[in-house]
């Protein structure tokens, strides 16, 4: 049997995290280790990722045989249960083949990390005139707004006022589909790359209505995304989607719904969730797939215990060393 180990881990944030959902000045994950292959689970509590119910998962998994046939190991992951628990093993496994191969994962795909896309930096909930002080301090070129509020408006007009960055705006689902098709046109004039989650998850026959209106703006979808089947609903309902690995459950379950929303004409993100440099280097791995990244958990985090993905602005650098690359900081 492989040794699999795991250790919650609280984050601080740098500043508190406002979104449409609530907000929080700490997250709670969990590291888990197979064998030498570092995952990471995040605690998200809107997916009902506790730390507890991803430990519970963990404590189901059971893993023999050699650790360079990686379908073979992907497969005994149990299917039910926590997804971000099962993403944590899935990158410990990616780590670990790596690892024992010599080489790092983007490699080993076949990818070139010039092609990762550059990261958008995450503007919460805030002040108006906050939030544009933090948007032009960052002198990052893609600014995503979380917009859901009252004050929607006035939040993009400051920020657009502040900085010649690109904005996306993502409202995480905190908009009814006659606030969407009020306020994305209005939102339009200061000139926006794309709208995250307009409608709450689920509400696929609202997003293809509020297409349908012409609001002039691309609709991606985040929360609605966590399987192919949730990709094949969307399809002609939005104009790309969000992946995670912490939804999908996994690289190797990652790179097949990449694959499918591009073979449906669809755009892709690759995001992340508030987590360290480990999860957010292994969803880096991958980003040279995507057209657009939001990888910038590890520039929200205070207190991150491991290195890995690096940033020149908003342009990844993927670590060169085997695997997904992470180091200790203590180390
Ligand atoms: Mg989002």
């Amino acid at each position: 049997m492989m040794k699999i180990t795991w250790r919650p881990i609280t984050l601080e944030l740098k500043n508190v995290f406002r979104i449409a959902h609530g907000a929080s000045a700490r997250r709670h994950n969990v590291i888990v280790q197979v064998e030498e292959g570092l995952g990471e689970a995040a605690g998200v509590a809107y997916h009902n990722e506790t730390p507890e119910r991803i430990i519970a998962y963990l404590q189901t998994v059971h893993l023999a045989g050699d650790p360079l046939h990686l379908v073979d190991m992907l497969a005994q992951l149990p299917q039910g249960g926590s997804r971000a628990g099962r993403a944590a093993v899935d990158m410990a496994l990616h780590d670990l083949w790596g690892k024992r191969l010599g080489h790092p994962l983007y490699r080993l795909l076949g990818l070139n990390p010039a092609d990762a896309p550059p990261t958008s930096f995450t503007i919460a909930m805030d002040e108006p005139k906050a939030m544009a002080e933090r948007a032009a301090a960052s002198g990052m070129p893609i600014i995503k707004i979380k917009v859901g509020s009252e004050n929607d408006e006035a939040m993009v007009r400051a920020i657009r006022r502040a900085t010649d960055a690109r904005l996306q705006v993502d409202a995480n689902g905190g908009w009814s589909r006659e606030q969407a098709a009020a306020i994305i046109p209005r939102l339009a004039q200061y000139d926006l790359q794309i709208v995250e989650q307009p409608l709450p998850a689920g509400d696929i026959e609202g997003l293809r209505w509020l297409r349908a209106q012409n609001p002039g703006v691309p609709i991606f979808a985040d929360e609605a995304i966590k399987t192919p089947d949730d990709i094949l609903a969307h399809a002609g309902a939005v104009d790309g989607v969000v992946i995670k690995l912490a939804k999908s459950g996994g690289i190797r379950a990652a790179v097949e719904m990449i694959a499918l929303a591009r073979a449906l004409g669809m755009q892709v993100m690759i995001g992340c969730m508030v987590e360290t440099a480990v999860a957010v280097t292994a969803a880096a791995h991958i980003a040279p797939l995507c057209d657009y990244a939001d990888l910038d958990g590890p520039l929200l985090i205070a207190n991150d215990p491991f290195r890995g993905l690096r940033y020149d602005g908003a342009r990844l650098l993927l670590p060169d060393g085997p695997g997904l690359g992470i180091t200790r900081r203590a180390d």
